[in-house]
């Protein structure tokens, strides 16, 4: 593959991971001119899995898309892209699973999956998802969501 850095086309593989439902491989590979890293993606074309948004209406799993969000979430956040890449795996990975043949999977499951790894990631970067994507029923949901987290987190000022 070409290489987005150099674009000389002469690469090796360095690792190969298929998901456990077995519809998609990631690669990391890297460059043998200038030994920069990348990873590309196989995924089975013909098997599009359809998301249900909330009106009732069907999209295309967009991974790019998702990818986006997370990384908008991130912005400027202490979390590299290999982790972000880590994360649309693995959602990836978990739609794949939980459609259980339907090919279909409710948005808002994928939102959940995205603010569990969010939230293990990093906090601020879960507060903006959640807060964009509008996860939340009202503002006093995601107020107490909110104030449980921080009381998690032992908000005693002293000092
Ligand atoms: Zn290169």
């Amino acid at each position: 593959m070409q290489c987005p850095h150099c674009n000389t086309n002469n690469d090796k593989v360095v690792e190969s991971r298929s998901n456990s439902a077995g519809t998609s491989i990631r690669r990391r590979r890297e460059c043998l001119e200038c030994g920069y890293r990348f990873t590309s993606y196989e995924h089975i074309e013909e098997k599009q899995l359809m998301v249900i948004k909330r009106d009732g209406r069907r999209e295309p799993f967009d991974r790019q898309k998702l990818e986006r969000g997370i990384q908008t979430s991130l912005e400027k956040r202490p979390v590299s892209q290999l982790k972000i890449e880590e994360i649309v795996h693995f959602i990836e990975d978990e739609a794949a699973i939980r459609e259980g043949g339907t090919r279909e999977i409710d948005g808002a499951q994928i939102g959940e999956m995205v603010l569990q790894q969010l939230y293990k990631v990093d906090k601020v970067g879960y507060i903006r998802f959640a807060s964009v994507y509008k996860m939340f029923e009202d503002v006093e949901a995601f107020k107490r969501e909110l104030d449980a987290m921080f009381a998690q987190n032992g908000g005693n000022s002293e000092g």
